[in-house]
């Protein structure tokens, strides 16, 4: 839709989920949010940099909101927001809560657009994580490793750790090949396959259907080997690799 048709002033209403937040002038800051049923959604709130502003505290990253915005000639205002679920307060308090969530908004934000009616699954998938993270009762990587794997499944890119990628021979097997696309059989097995074991590659497999009974009983050893090959397939796929991911590879646990 051409921001030039829009002059008159036309208003909708959203709900969705701070990614995140950046300063603009002296006292306003832009939103980003993500929607279900508009993709990103970037968005002015104004004077909230004020202490006054009860707007403000409303628009924190990770905060769930109702929002009202206006569409203007360049960029769309926020004129009102109620707090749906504040995920944010417990998110924000905690550094590695923090820095989880974080990566997961990089991540939701690299996988979604603006006016993006598709975005309802990547929209669904980030919320769930996200309340899981603030909830609390699971290891916060291993509800990172899930959503990554989950996120990355969305767009088509699901690996395969149930059966050899290759040739379909069940597992599960020890080797793991992400360029290949999952677990790799002793007989498919190309050079440079990772190997961490059947066990590790079990996880992943539960990490990615969601099976929380089985990634909360895995072996240490199991979930760090897991997470090192999560975070190889996110690399591979999104190539840059995300900066926020950084911060939280220096999380011991
Ligand atoms: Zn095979």
């Amino acid at each position: 839709m051409s921001r030039h048709a829009s002059f008159a002033a036309r208003s909708y209403r959203t709900h969705g989920i701070v990614l995140r937040t950046y300063k603009l002038g002296e006292a306003d800051r832009i939103i980003v949010m993500l929607t279900p049923d508009r993709g990103q959604v970037r968005a002015v709130a104004k004077g909230v940099r004020r202490t006054t502003s009860k707007l403000g505290a409303t628009l924190e990253p990770f905060m769930y909101v109702d929002a009202q915005i206006v569409q203007g000639r360049t960029l769309d205002i926020v004129t009102q927001a109620e707090l749906k679920r504040p995920y944010g307060q417990n998110i924000a308090t905690d550094y590695t809560l923090f820095t989880t969530a974080n990566v997961m908004a990089e991540t939701a934000e690299r996988l979604t657009q603006a006016d993006d009616e598709s975005s309802a699954v990547q929209y669904r998938l980030f919320h769930g994580a996200l309340a899981t993270l603030a909830r609390g009762g699971h290891n916060p990587t291993r509800v990172l490793d899930s959503y990554l794997l989950r996120a990355l499944a969305a767009e088509g890119w699901a690996p395969n750790f149930e059966e050899c990628a290759k040739c379909g021979k069940p597992g599960p097997h020890a080797s793991v090949n992400v360029v290949g696309g999952g677990s790799v059989c002793v007989d498919c097995r190309p050079s440079g396959s990772l190997s961490p074991g059947p066990s590790t590659v079990s996880l992943l497999a539960a990490l990615l259907s969601g099976n929380w009974e089985a990634i909360d009983l895995a072996d240490p050893a199991d979930q760090r080997a897991a997470s090192g090959i999560v975070t190889a397939f996110v690399q591979w796929h999104l190539e840059r690799g995300l900066t926020s991911m950084r911060h939280i590879e220096r999380i011991t646990e």
